[in-house]
């Protein structure tokens, strides 16, 4: 088996870092799961073994997370892109309007998808700065007979996240939590719909999942796909068709971990004193710099530049020299980012920080 020595540290922003306990036992059970004589990867969605694999991750799952009884949870394919046009499909349900707050990349995707389904209006964007900042919006800002509101918790490309959860009164809010679930405590009360691809903190490329308050399953048309219906898959407990099976076997057994390791709180702690330490150290350097506000800064997605975009590539490619992979910012906008997701250790920020020092010496300008 691969030994630990060799294995990077990986700042990718996904498919990113798992655990490597979760991966090690992985290996161990790859051609002989619990002794059935089978991969998991070769046997039917409908054994017994699947279902109880199926049934804790949801489990652990609603366990780590605290969601309420009166939501579903779906495991589903196609990424969080599917969720961009499965929400309008599903939950355009009355008025067809639904407001979006444009935050970055993704939340862009996701309202210019809407748009084919429905009225859409966007409420607030920071575009015009370049997406280095989240706006504020209040209650009155919505429209007042909108089907639901629609958000993106964390930007992954631009290095932000909401530092509060809007406040929509009654208009049901969705959030695209696809690169901060699970990284720290989310009140699952406060949306109406939570999806995120699982790529970025829950395990491998492949599944999405979907949390979706009971009273909001049902409306889609008569014409839906019978794939993008959400009430198929909640009627059928995600096992209308295949899932995919082995990426809910992994996804669930982070969650074993992150219970195991004192749960969402114990992840957040740790998150927060990584992020704290790198852009605290990138705020006092003066090689480096973080466009984001400091209100807004990301836990996940710590983006810096030192100005120089020769400089910025040097730095990448003599990074991966020292260990330290997938450090270049988004090919949208260049620059560094380190994505620094539950797996990654205090260990590798300590690396990163110790390789920016040096860099920083060497490279004075
Ligand atoms: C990565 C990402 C997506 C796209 O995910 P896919 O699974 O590739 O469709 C959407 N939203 C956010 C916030 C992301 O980080």
């Amino acid at each position: 088996m691969m030994s630990k020595a060799i294995r990077v540290y990986n700042f990718s922003a996904g498919p990113s870092m798992l655990p490597l306990e979760v991966m090690e036992l992985a290996a161990n059970q790859l051609t002989n799961y619990n002794d059935c004589g089978m991969s998991v990867m070769e046997m039917s969605h409908r054994s017994a073994e699947f279902e109880e694999i199926l049934h804790s991750a949801e489990s652990n799952l609603r366990e780590i997370m605290r969601i309420p009884e009166n939501y579903k949870v779906l495991f589903l394919q196609g990424g969080a892109t599917l969720q961009f046009s499965m929400v309008p499909m599903n939950l355009l349900r009355k008025s067809k309007k639904a407001d979006y707050i444009v935050t970055g990349a993704w939340a862009k995707k996701a309202a210019e998808e809407a748009v084919k389904f429905g009225e859409i209006k966007v409420v607030a964007s920071s575009e015009e700065s370049n997406f280095t900042y989240i706006p504020e919006v209040k209650r009155e800002d919505f429209t007042q007979d909108a089907d639901y509101v629609h958000i993106t918790l964390n930007n992954t490309i631009y290095g932000t996240r909401y530092p509060y959860i809007p406040d929509t009164g009654m208009i049901p809010l969705v959030g695209d939590l696809s690169s901060c679930i699970l990284s720290d405590e989310v009140d699952v009360s406060k949306f109406g719909l939570i999806y995120a691809g699982a790529q970025k903190n829950i395990g491998p490329a492949g599944v999405v999942i979907v949390i979706i308050r009971e009273d909001l399953i049902g409306f889609a048309p008569e014409s839906t796909p019978i794939y993008l219906d959400y009430k198929i898959h909640a009627k059928n407990d995600s096992m209308y068709n295949t899932p995919p099976t082995f990426g809910i076997y992994m996804a669930g057994e982070v969650f074993k971990n992150i219970k195991k390791s004192g749960g969402i709180a114990a992840m957040e702690k740790l998150n927060r004193e990584k992020a704290k330490k790198l852009y605290e150290y990138i705020d006092e350097s003066s090689l480096y710099s973080c466009p984001v506000a400091k209100k807004d800064r990301s836990l996940m997605n710590v983006v810096f530049v030192t100005g120089d975009e020769v400089l910025d590539k040097k730095f990448t490619s003599e990074a991966k020299v020292a260990g330290l992979h997938n450090l270049g910012g988004h090919r949208s906008i260049g620059g560094m980012r380190a994505s620094i997701y539950n797996a990654m250790p205090m260990e590798g920020v300590d690396m990163l920080i110790a390789f920016m020092k040096k860099f920083e010496t060497e490279n004075r300008k």
